[in-house]
């Protein structure tokens, strides 16, 4: 008789806190710099986007945050997620290793992002917003937030990359369900978006550029805020409800992983996941491992470089020291559109500096064969970007297998694939291609970096 398959938790066990790795971290990150003076960024810098309570989260050293019970209340919807034991890709693949799967596309939008949506509207509402602005690329952010906003009675705007917006037309309905106006980026409502199609009118823009719209939007009214659906400390602090969680299930199994794995685009599912295990690797109580997946077309802890850097095309956010490849980057057209950010999460990006974190990167192929591999076994239609992380999690079941040990992986499922059977019927006709980074051209991207000191 195997073991449970699903393990469960019941609402009242949802965790109460999240954790700040800040605590925790042996070198702590560098500080982010107000692109206008160079300076260090203040916490009067953020306020015209940002309410005071994430801004406090953004830098607290404070290990434990508590999650109001008003959030817990809206996280109940859908959480806990399942702990699966995937047992059926485990034979598939003749493994001895043990895989776990934290099913985050059980939420309401799909994906894990809704777990940061929910707390960012929430604050924002407590303090006197109507309205948030966000961009989002693959549309999995803007429709988190568009929940996120129905339910605390606050406008949503969305400044959707005009590729996607003509690509996932059903994304934007379901954004336009919850009430959220979608705008394809570049537009005329901005200056950013402006220029830009004042040289290049048939722009398709990018998540550097409407992030920027997204900003200037958030700027320029003092009803509105900017809300950003990964990156910053406080959107990983949000997430790390996933791997809380996780940490109580292996607990009911019997379990602790050797390896836990997430795919990385700004680094918050992965992050999410992964730090509340590396907390016990910092306290000495545990070795294990954390590795982040990304695609070979946007390899930013692979191929990037440690460095000061602007978070968006138009140099409106703060400069963040991050692994980065340019922030004028412009990722090849791949379908894990939701991993095509030229930078990186500070914190993640510290930590792997430090050794803390592994990074793999995989062409599309393979992603999307893993991910083939996933759905008949387990019966679930992976993301293009959490099918990095089964990807990843297949490589370590494999050299398990090779080299006779069990091991025990866990990874994050960051969301369903619903919304992506076009990329899906690409790859079944056989015409999805790999497109690796051009190394002469990151070269000339990395050249623009802000001259910091
Ligand atoms: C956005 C997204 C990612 C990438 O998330 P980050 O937190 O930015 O690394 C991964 N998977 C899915 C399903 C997503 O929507």
């Amino acid at each position: 008789m195997l073991s449970d398959k699903k393990i469960s938790l019941s609402e009242a066990e949802i965790p109460r806190q999240w954790y700040n790795v800040q605590a925790d971290m042996p070198n702590k990150m560098a500080p982010p710099l107000n692109p206008a003076t160079m300076k260090p960024v203040t916490p009067e810098d953020l306020t015209p986007i940002f309410p005071m309570e994430l801004i406090k989260q953004e830098v607290s050293q404070e290990r434990w945050i508590d999650i109001p019970e008003e959030i817990v209340e809206k996280y109940r919807i859908w959480r806990p997620t399942p702990l699966i034991r995937a047992y059926e890709l485990e034979k598939a693949l003749d493994t001895p290793a043990k895989i776990y799967y934290k099913n985050e596309g059980a939420s309401p939008a799909g994906s894990h992002k809704a777990n940061s949506s929910i707390p960012q509207a929430y604050y924002n509402k407590a303090a006197g917003i109507k309205r948030l602005a966000t961009e989002t690329g693959a549309g999995q952010w803007g429709s988190a937030l568009s929940f996120a906003c129905s339910l605390y009675d606050l406008e949503c705007i969305v400044y959707m990359v005009k590729i996607s917006y003509q690509q996932k037309p059903y994304r934007r309905s379901f954004m336009q369900v919850y009430g959220a106006q979608v705008i394809p980026s570049p537009s005329d409502r901005t200056q950013a978006g402006r220029e830009v199609l004042a040289v290049q009118p048939d722009s398709l823009g990018s998540l550097g550029l409407a992030i920027s719209e997204a900003v200037e939007d958030a700027i320029g009214r003092p009803d509105t805020n900017y809300a950003l659906g990964s990156v910053l400390n406080h959107v990983i602090l949000h997430q790390t409800i996933i791997g809380l969680e996780a940490k109580k299930q292996l607990e009911k199994a019997g379990d602790y992983p050797d390896v836990v794995i997430g795919a990385c685009g700004g680094g918050s599912n992965f992050a999410g996941i992964a730090f509340p295990f590396l907390a016990d690797r910092f306290s000495g109580k545990s070795s294990v491992r954390a590795l982040a997946v990304e695609p070979t077309a946007c390899p930013t802890l692979t191929k990037g470089i440690f460095a000061y850097d602007y978070g968006d095309l138009g140099k409106l956010t703060p400069i963040l020291k991050m692994y980065t490849l340019g922030h004028t980057f412009m990722p090849s057209g791949i379908h894990a559109g939701g991993l095509r950010y030229h930078g990186e999460s500070a914190l993640v990006s510290q930590l792997y500096h430090d050794g803390f974190i592994e990074a793999l990167a995989f062409n599309q192929r393979d992603i999307f064969d893993a991910a083939l591999t996933f759905a008949k076994c387990e019966g679930i239609i992976p993301a293009p970007e959490s099918a990095h992380a089964i990807r990843g999690a297949i490589t370590e079941a494999l050299k398990a297998r090779e080299e006779g040990k069990s091991r025990t992986i866990l990874f994050s499922l960051s969301g369903h694939g619903h919304f992506d059977m076009a990329a899906y019927d690409t790859y079944l006709a056989g015409d999805t291609r790999d497109v690796p980074c051009d190394e002469a051209q990151l070269a000339s991207y990395l050249s623009c970096l802000p001259k910091v000191e």
